[in-house]
């Protein structure tokens, strides 16, 4: 059976959208369904992958099948392709199976020629309107078939509108337009020493190969890195007929958004744009009007906007981006997807929906990309500032940024490579800057509106920005932007604020951005459905005020090394290391003592009845050792040689120096007991402390440890104090079996793990050779943020199953810096782990992201 390439929208039951595109698979749905939707068809990007196999070509019976499709349309709407009377005009679009807002092409008004334009013209008796689709069709043609450089049509079009002191092409007299389209006509000729097409055959047919060329264009390519797409998906194509915007003040186009893409309120949302086609609204070359002003101007278009796209929203169960088209006052919509928004509008649909009976609350929370949940958690501009604000755009993308204004999407690139902080500043929205946006903090644009590309993209990363500035010119030739006329050169340290649209010029206060309202609704539901409990790595009571705050069970690791990084501090543990014999060693203690009592006190008082686990010190020598030219005898020089190492992250670390050096440990255990003791006193309540030893590697060590610990907790008559280990070695997940007899808990050190199973040093990995591999794809993520899980995920399920399958159950948990990463936590329930630990900040992505593990299987 020959495979199936062409779709008609009124037929396509038995596919999906990875055949259809999501453009196409929408359009069809929304034929079926009543929907006025132009007709048309959908070529599938299994043709793509055929055009790609065959080195860039499409069989003739594919051609004769097209063009028997093509007849088909001209049935459907009483029109001839390239008629001498009242022609049909097609536009091609693409539509990759996951949405790609603006990065690959369109061309409209395809079988337009020199008689065509003239037929188009008496039949719609409106000349301005067919040379202003003429006039489109060279241009897009051009620049997307022919690849030629919008500047050098903009040149001639800049010529034109200032002949007639024009603002724009819609302003242009018909005659105008008519020598706007020869002048356009010449460009290509000069460009490509061919005239423009005139058969429109060839037209759509080289349109559609040029669509599918565009996927692997640079910047579908950048996108798709990006966004983790993969390359081998392809793009499918859709040929629609006509219908014009541009026909006349009853004409328009707009696009919309079911919900507000941004704050999520539950309110259509959108602009447009009066006689105006495709793409005018999202390239941000003219600023539209609000979508509620088409009440005013299109009454009866804008009532069946309402109930359209409320039809469609309830059909897709979700929040839809829609585009639609007047003409002369009937409404088409031309597509609808699964709109992009911000993890703050995310959060606020999910709920809303659940209240309006439109999805579940486990549909709600599978709706939230964990990851996302970051964004809510931006800093914002403080209320009090108190600094001017210069101007005011619209807010695209909430939270606020700050950074060197940079003019170009290669020298912002550039510029962060180094580490420095840019705001894209630039005059209007091209999705060829989308390297530039990923390196940026922040994008600030002058024109354009809320559903221009930039303000899609830059939601979609999460990334504050401001689009249509008010005031704001850009001029690149100087290399400086001017607000208000003020001058500013490229370089000045600018801020935006996303949420509220302001530009601010200097650094003014920032302040966190709350986590309040839906987004507690919502994790209150994910807490509802997980197994997993999700704990906190805190080493301060600060940090366990935040730990709880954003919802943490307990402290899952209290890293006791971390106590000692204070300016104050770090002098009295370097003593303590570069002690030489017992007695300074134990005088340094007895500083460190008092310290490390009051810290534990802290937190024991902010965890309440939580539990707080508590690893015992793990230095790595290196990072506490002074620099060798800080010495302040010879004989502390000495002494630094003497304990400088090859191999820090292999050498005297963890349990290592809790057995050489035991004071070290049981002046630590003295301090949890005695700060145990005072809360107990203060409050009549236990805290529930743990100790946990790091790096253990044999069951002999645990031993020897457990029986130090056990004699102080015992000397301070303090009971109850379960002991357990950090699983951080290959041979310990071994031996899991055995341990399990010394240790009363354990947690997976997944940071070492990986370190020591990987044989990929922590300290080097990422500078030395893991953006490499991550680029060329030896591995698709970098171990130490997304676990391995064929191989150290490996060693994990021996661990725990060992110990599982002899009837104990003990608890496992795991505290690298996976506990926070979603993927991995997805492993880390399947595995049959009781909790896992991270820092405060992602306490929400692991609630969230562990109850989607759960929803899942
Ligand atoms: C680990 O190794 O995963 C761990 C939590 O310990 P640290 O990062 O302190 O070595
Ligand atoms: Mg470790």
């Amino acid at each position: 059976m020959t495979v199936q390439f062409i779709f008609d929208f009124r037929d396509t039951s038995t596919v999906g959208p990875d055949i259809l595109g999501g453009k196409g698979f929408g359009l069809s749905k929304m034929t079926q369904i009543g929907i006025p939707v132009p007709p048309g068809f959908v070529v599938s990007t299994e043709a793509c992958k055929v055009f790609y196999e065959q080195g860039g070509r499409l069989s003739n019976e594919f051609w004769q099948d097209f063009n028997s499709q093509l007849n088909e349309l001209e049935v459907q709407t009483d029109k001839k392709f390239g008629g001498t009377s009242d022609p049909l005009l097609v536009s091609v679009r693409s539509g990759a199976p996951i949405s790609m807002p603006g990065m690959m092409d369109t061309i409209l008004n395809i079988g337009l020629n020199d008689q065509a334009v003239e037929a188009l013209a008496s039949a719609s008796d409106d000349r301005h309107f067919a040379f202003d689709s003429y006039r489109r069709l060279v241009q897009m043609y051009g620049e997307v078939v022919e690849g030629i450089d919008k500047r050098a049509f903009d040149d001639v079009l800049q010529l034109a509108l200032k002949n007639e002191k024009a603002a724009s092409p819609i302003a242009l007299s018909e005659s105008g337009l008519e020598q706007l389209v020869g002048a356009f006509k010449k460009v290509f000729e000069k460009e490509t020493s061919k005239t423009f097409p005139q058969d429109p055959f060839e037209q759509v047919h080289r349109c559609v190969m040029a669509v599918f060329e565009s996927w692997h264009g640079k910047r579908a390519q950048t996108y798709r890195e990006m966004q983790s797409i993969p390359n081998t998906l392809g793009t499918a194509v859709n040929v629609q007929a006509m219908v014009y915007g541009n026909l006349g003040e009853r004409s328009g186009t707009g696009v919309c958004f079911t919900r507000n893409p941004s704050t999520g309120e539950a309110k259509l949302y959108g602009e447009f744009l009066q006689s105006a086609q495709g793409e005018d609204v999202v390239a941000g070359i003219r600023t539209p009007e609000p979508v509620e002003k088409m009440g005013e101007i299109f009454p009866d278009a804008y009532l069946d906007l309402l109930h359209h796209t409320s039809a469609l929203e309830r059909y897709n169960r979700d929040m839809q981006d829609i585009e639609f088209t007047i003409q002369q006052n009937e409404l088409f919509i031309l597509q609808t997807r699964n709109g992009k928004r911000t993890a703050q509008a995310a959060v606020k649909m999910a709920v809303d929906m659940t209240g309006e009976g439109l999805i579940s609350e486990d549909e709600a929370i599978m709706r939230v990309d964990p990851s996302d949940l970051t964004q809510l958690l931006l800093p914002q501009l403080h209320d009090d500032h108190g600094m001017d604000i210069v101007a005011t755009g619209l807010g695209a993308s909430p939270g606020a940024a700050v950074g060197f204004i940079t003019l170009d999407a290669d020298i912002a690139e550039q510029r962060a490579q180094k580490g420095e902080h840019v705001i894209l500043v630039r005059p209007e929205t091209s999705p060829d800057d989308i390297h530039g946006f990923i390196a940026a903090q922040g994008i600030l644009t002058a024109k354009g509106g809320l559903t221009s590309h930039a303000a899609v993209v830059a939601r979609g990363m999460g990334k504050p920005c401001i689009t249509g500035c008010e005031g704001l010119d850009v001029d690149l030739e100087a290399r400086h932007i001017s607000i208000f006329g003020v001058i500013y050169d490229e370089g000045t340290l600018i801020t935006i604020d996303g949420t509220t649209g302001s530009v601010i010029i200097g650094e003014p206060d920032l302040v966190a951005a709350s986590n309040e309202g839906e987004l507690d609704t919502l994790l209150k539901w994910a807490d509802s459905k997980r197994r997993l409990k999700v704990m906190a790595n805190a080493d301060t009571p600060v940090d366990a005020r935040n730990a709880k705050r954003f919802g943490a069970e307990g402290i899952g690791l209290c890293r006791t090394e971390h106590m000692f990084f204070g300016e104050d501090r770090l002098p009295k543990m370097q003593r303590m290391i570069l002690a030489n014999n017992v007695e300074s060693r134990a005088e340094a203690l007895e500083e460190l003592l008092p310290i490390q009592t009051e810290d534990f006190y802290g937190i024991f008082k902010e965890l309440g009845e939580s539990p707080v686990i508590i690893r015992l010190l793990d230095p790595p020598l290196h990072e506490f050792l002074p620099d060798k030219s800080e010495a302040t005898s010879s004989e502390i020089a000495r002494r630094i040689d003497e304990l400088s190492e090859t191999n820090p992250m292999l050498g005297m670390r963890g349990c290592r120096l809790g057995l050489v050096y035991p004071e070290i440990y049981e002046m630590q255990v003295r301090a949890i007991a005695d700060a145990s003791v005072k809360v107990r006193d203060e409050s009549g309540i236990w805290p529930r402390a743990q100790i946990m030893m790091p790096m253990v590697g044999f069951i002999s060590e645990m031993v020897q440890l457990r029986k130090n610990v056990q004699a102080i907790l015992d000397e301070r008559t303090v009971s109850d104090v379960p002991i357990g280990m950090m699983i951080e070695l290959p041979r310990t997940c071994v031996v899991a079996d055995e341990m399990r007899e010394a240790a009363d808990f354990f947690s997976f050190g997944t940071n070492d793990l990986t370190q020591t199973t990987l044989g990929f040093s922590r300290d080097d990995a990422e500078n030395a050779f893991m953006g490499k591999y991550t680029d060329e794809g030896i591995l698709v993520s970098n171990p130490f943020e997304t676990l391995d899980v064929s191989g150290v995920g490996k060693l994990i399920n021996l661990a725990v199953d060992s110990v599982e399958s002899g009837g104990h159950h003990m608890s496992f948990g795991a505290c690298g810096e996976h506990g926070g990463d979603p993927a991995s936590i997805e492993f880390f329930h399947a595995a049959g782990l009781d909790y896992v630990s991270c820092s405060p900040f992602r306490i929400p992505i692991a609630r969230l992201a562990a109850a989607q593990a759960a929803i899942s299987v």
